[in-house]
């Protein structure tokens, strides 16, 4: 390997040739399919195989501006080719030779100009030199000319030895290509359907890996041994609450309290859609370990949302003599120091906090429960750190993201499930509007009314990302609804902000000093203002279906009528489609169902919020019956085989992808 390309290994983080090949192209070109000169009649892509006819002549238009143009033909017509600043692409067509070109063709008739196309020179054998080109995601300072180099040296060094891990039995049974072509063909395929087979080829390997992965990570708990706890404390618990549990509560914790007396560590996912109460489940687990004389540990993904957890449990469980203390990182020195000392005494029983929780100064005196909140936030790595501060506590994880039964049991495959399949009594419908920008003085009117009338307003702006103009920040936003009612008082929130400063504002709104709080997304989880009754969310398509419900969530959670006006129904078909869907359902099940058909599941894995190892297929998983399958099989093989002694390469494969993971959840 040149000193060159040992640079680029570098940049792209990439340790070995094999981790060379696992970055996948995002997309590919087609350049099979070549259109003879007379048939270019749009404005779009084109590959033309054509003789240049003039020698490239050069012009320098401005400062900073070069236009090289040249004419090519073929036996059907002429083309005018141009590249703009790329003098030297252009220097090496040769007058006379014949190239496929492929690129954008602007113009029509006699003005038909190809702009700035890849030109690959026909052999002298004539063979055809279409092929279909791999588009590689690029970071910066990488080219697609960077990847293809490296691919390229990648697959040459592999070459004839890359062992398949998946079982002979399996490949047969599903007609699954060998794993090495299927390599070859994702990064240099000669047609579609070599794509897709080598697609499916490791998408099966992917998902066969991570489920045998979880499967033994399940297998693996269950032979612990876990603390029994009685139930006891779970009577009085109950008894001091301020309402009833709905039933979907009710059953949940038992279902907790049966697995904590079990002998056995409890692992356990609660999902349930935003509002159906997850916090107060999650104050039972804390109450039965604290009755055991154990402490518990509750980790939330942001500081906002850990203070308001610590506020609630405060509130149910001081009644019961339970010491609740918080820990975040935003915390003074002193206030740290006091905190930690209370958690190593074992005089806090509840410890509520962020990422905090799991650094090395936290020592827990008897730690029996461990609660992760918004459990998508944090990585199957995190959690095992805040469980091994103690000795196999039991472990509650709580998402509100709802998915559909195929993909749980891929991504939850450790796990076991309880569902909130319950809203809490009392709960008014939120009214759901998507609206285009014509609307904007009458929702402007309307968040003012809604402030007359005694209520508070969220207004969520997309994250804007560098050179992105057509898009408002949080601040700017803030700025001109400032302008547009300069009698009321508007925040913002953001996450570049010192977490204290959040911090401050989000308590400042939940107290009513601010009428609007501007954000971003930083406010999607948890957060509890029940007098905020209005949200309005920026460039909605920006936004996952299942995240604007999230959103959605924020309101409604107190006796005044909510509304939720998405902007964005203006821009096109299908994002007015998608936003529909919310405002005719408040199922997040059914919502996450919706996205999922729009979308298909591989934005589930591609969003890594899973807490799962990364998936490189990820984008490209597309097929339920195929993941459905993969399941079932690691499952069976393990059930004959659970430590895979008998496949010690698929063994080494599934520890690789779990060991990486845990790499980058402490990066
Ligand atoms: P989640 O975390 O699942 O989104 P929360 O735990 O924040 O939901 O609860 C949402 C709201 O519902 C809170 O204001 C909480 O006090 C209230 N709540 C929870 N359970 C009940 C219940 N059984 N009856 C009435 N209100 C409840
Ligand atoms: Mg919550």
């Amino acid at each position: 390997m040149g000193p060159k390309k040992a640079g680029l290994f570098q940049k792209l983080h990439i340790r070995t040739l094999r981790d060379a090949l696992l970055t996948y192209p995002r997309d590919y070109e087609d350049r099979t399919k070549i259109t003879p000169i007379s048939g270019v009649t749009a404005e779009d892509k084109y590959c033309v195989r054509a003789v240049v006819g003039t020698a490239p002549a050069f012009r320098r238009i401005r400062r900073g501006l070069d236009l090289t143009k040249l004419t090519v033909f073929d036996e059907t017509g002429t083309l005018n080719i141009t590249y703009f600043n790329n003098k030297y692409a252009a220097a090496t067509l040769r007058e006379g030779q014949e190239y496929l070109f492929c690129g954008r063709v602007t113009g029509t008739g006699r003005a038909r100009t190809m702009v700035s196309p890849a030109a690959d020179p026909v052999p002298a054998s004539g063979e055809s030199p279409g092929r279909i080109v791999p588009i590689y995601p690029l970071s910066s300072g990488i080219s697609q000319r960077d990847m293809l180099h490296v691919t390229e040296a990648a697959l040459a060094a592999v070459a004839g030895d890359w062992p398949d891990p998946l079982p002979q039995l399996l490949r047969a049974k599903y007609r699954l290509i060998d794993s090495a072509d299927a390599l070859a063909a994702i990064h240099r395929p000669k047609t579609q359907q070599d794509v897709e087979d080598a697609r499916r080829r490791m998408i099966f390997e992917e998902l066969f890996l991570l489920c045998c992965g979880l499967q033994q990570l399940k297998e693996r708990r269950r032979a612990d041994n876990g603390i029994p706890f009685g139930a006891d404390g779970l009577r009085a618990f109950l008894s001091a609450l301020p309402f009833a549990p709905t039933g979907a509560q009710r059953r949940a914790i038992d279902e907790i309290a049966a697995d904590c007396a079990s002998g056995r560590p409890m692992n356990r996912l609660l999902q349930g859609d935003v509002g159906s109460g997850k916090t107060l489940v999650a104050a039972a687990l804390c109450a039965l370990a604290a009755a055991n004389g154990y402490q518990a540990a509750f980790m939330a993904p942001t500081e906002i949302l850990a203070a308001q957890h610590a506020e609630t449990l405060v509130k149910m469980l001081a009644p019961l003599n339970i010491t609740v203390t918080l820990l975040t990182g935003s915390m003074g020195a002193a206030q740290k120091r006091q905190a930690l000392s209370r958690i190593e005494s074992g005089q806090a029983q509840v410890v509520i906090g962020t990422h905090a929780l799991i650094q090395q100064s936290v020592t827990f005196h008897r730690l029996g429960a461990v609660i992760a909140d918004e459990q998508h936030r944090f990585g199957v790595a995190q959690r095992a750190a805040l469980a091994a501060k103690g000795q196999t506590p039991h472990t509650l994880v709580m998402s509100a993201t709802p998915i559909p039964r195929t993909l749980a049991l891929i991504m939850y495959g450790d796990l076991d499930v309880s569902v909130l399949d319950e809203l809490p009594p009392g709960r008014t419908p939120i009214e759901t509007y998507a609206v285009g920008e014509h609307m904007r003085a009458r929702i402007t009117k309307f968040i003012d009314k809604q402030i007359a009338e005694g209520g508070q307003a969220y207004v969520v702006c997309p994250l804007v990302e560098e050179g992105e103009t057509n898009l408002k920040s949080a601040e700017q936003h803030a700025r001109d609804l400032q302008k547009a009612l300069p009698h009321r008082r508007v925040a913002v929130l953001h996450g570049r902000m010192k977490n204290a400063d959040k911090d401050q504002t989000m308590r400042d709104f939940a107290a009513g000093a601010y009428d609007i709080l501007v954000a971003t997304t930083v406010i999607e989880v948890g957060v509890d203002v029940p007098n905020a009754n209005l949200m309005v969310v920026e460039d909605a398509d920006r936004f996952g279906l299942s995240q604007l419900h999230q959103l959605r969530g924020r309101v409604g959670r107190g006796t005044r009528q909510s509304y939720c006006v998405f902007f964005g129904a203006d821009k096109g078909q299908p994002a007015r489609e998608r936003l529909k869907i919310l405002c005719q359902t408040a199922d997040g099940f059914e919502i996450a169902r919706s996205d999922l058909a729009l979308r298909g599941p591989g934005d589930f894995f591609g969003r890594r919020q899973h807490g799962l190892p990364a998936l490189h297929v990820a984008d490209l998983a597309g097929d339920l019956t195929l993941m459905q399958h993969a399941r079932e099989e690691a499952e069976a093989l393990l059930a004959e085989d659970p430590a895979l002694a008998a496949y010690p390469l698929l063994r080494d494969r599934v520890e690789h992808m779990f060991a990486a993971s845990e790499d980058e959840a402490f990066n």
